[in-house]
C-alpha cells in the first residue's frame, strides 16, 4: 500500500482544539456515572457533593469554562498507521505547540513546569536557545497497522496522579495480591485523589509497561468492561472492595469512592507480577478522534 501523507499542521490544530474541549466538557460516560452515583449514594453529604459535581460540569459545558482549576498535564496518545507519513515539520514539535496553543486559547492554567527540579523556569518560554519549543506535556506514540490515526488527548490532574502507585509483586501473590495493591492504593489516597475516582490497573509486562497500561486503563470508557469474563469479574470485585472503604465523594464519607475499576493485562516474566495503579479524579478529561 502507498504511504498516506498527513500534514502536522492539522495535528497541531487538532491537539489545540481537543485540549480546550476536554477541559470544558467532562466525557458523557463519566457525567452519566456521576448522575447514577448521586442517585444511589447513601450518605446525604456524599449525595449533595455528587449533585454539585454534576451541576459544576453541566455549567462548565454551557458557559465554556474549565471544569477544574487544575488543568493538569496534557497526555497525548497518538496511534498512527504504519502507512502514514507526516509532512510539514516535526511531529513532536507540532503536538507540543498544539498543547501550548490550546492552553493559551482556552485560558487553561499552565500547570506544567519544564524542569522538575524547579531550578529552571523554562516550559512556557517561547523556545529554547535553538528555537525549538520546550515540551509542555507527555506524548506517547504507537505504530499500528493501516493508514489511520487515532488521537487521544487527556488532561491529568495531579491530585489523583500523585496518589498512583506501582508494585513489583511475585507470582505467588497472585490475584489476592493484585486486589490488595489496588485497595491499599485507594485507601492511602483518601480524599487527595478527588473521589469518586476511576481506577486504571495495569497488570503484567515490565516495570514501565505496566504503568503505561494503567494510564490507558484509566482512560478507558466506563461503559467498557474487560473482554475477558474473569477480568471483568475482578474489576467488579475490586470496585466493591474499594466502595466498601467508606471514603466517599470528595472524601466526605459514603459508598461511592470509585466509579469504575478498569483492568488491562500484558504478558510478563515467569518470575514477576508487575501491578500499576493509575488513579483518575472525578474530573477525568479525555477526548478522542479517529481518522480512518
Ligand atoms: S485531581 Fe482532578 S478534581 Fe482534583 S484538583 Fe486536580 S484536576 Fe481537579
Amino acid at each position: 500500500m502507498a504511504t498516506r501523507d498527513l500534514d502536522v499542521t492539522i495535528l497541531r490544530e487538532t491537539v489545540a482544539r481537543l485540549i480546550v474541549e476536554a477541559n470544558y466538557n467532562i466525557p458523557a460516560d463519566i457525567l452519566d456515572a456521576l448522575r447514577v452515583a448521586a442517585a444511589r449514594e447513601e450518605s446525604p453529604l456524599g449525595r449533595r457533593t455528587l449533585e454539585q459535581l454534576v451541576r459544576n460540569y453541566e455549567m462548565a459545558a454551557v458557559e465554556r469554562v474549565p471544569v477544574c482549576q487544575d488543568s493538569g498535564v496534557a497526555v497525548v496518545f497518538l496511534e498512527m498507521g504504519q502507512d502514514v507519513h507526516w509532512v510539514g515539520g516535526s511531529l513532536h514539535d507540532a503536538i507540543h505547540s498544539g498543547i501550548r496553543e490550546g492552553t493559551k486559547s482556552g485560558y487553561l492554567r499552565r500547570s506544567v513546569t519544564g524542569d522538575p527540579t524547579r531550578r529552571l523556569k523554562m516550559a512556557w518560554e517561547p523556545a529554547d536557545p535553538k528555537g525549538r519549543p520546550y515540551d509542555v506535556g507527555v506524548v506517547h506514540t504507537e505504530i499500528v497497522p493501516g493508514s489511520g490515526v487515532r488521537l487521544t488527548v487527556a488532561s491529568k490532574g495531579f491530585g489523583a496522579e500523585n496518589m498512583s502507585a506501582m508494585r513489583m509483586l511475585v507470582p505467588a501473590d497472585g490475584v489476592p495480591g493484585i486486589i490488595d495493591v489496588v485497595v491499599e492504593t485507594v485507601e492511602r489516597a483518601g480524599a487527595n485523589a478527588c473521589p469518586p475516582i476511576i481506577i486504571g490497573v495495569g497488570v503484567g509486562g515490565t516495570f514501565e509497561a505496566s504503568a503505561l497500561l494503567a494510564k490507558k486503563a484509566a482512560l478507558r470508557e466506563l461503559t467498557i468492561r474487560n473482554a475477558r469474563p474473569d477480568l471483568a469479574e475482578l474489576e467488579s470485585t475490586i470496585l466493591d472492595r474499594v466502595n466498601a472503604l467508606g471514603i466517599g465523594p470528595q472524601g466526605l464519607g459514603g459508598r461511592v469512592t470509585a466509579l469504575a475499576v478498569n483492568i488491562e493485562v500484558l504478558p510478563t516474566h515467569i518470575a514477576g507480577l508487575p501491578v500499576a495503579v493509575n488513579l483518575g479524579c472525578h474530573s477525568t478529561r479525555r477526548m478522542r478522534i479517529d481518522r480512518s
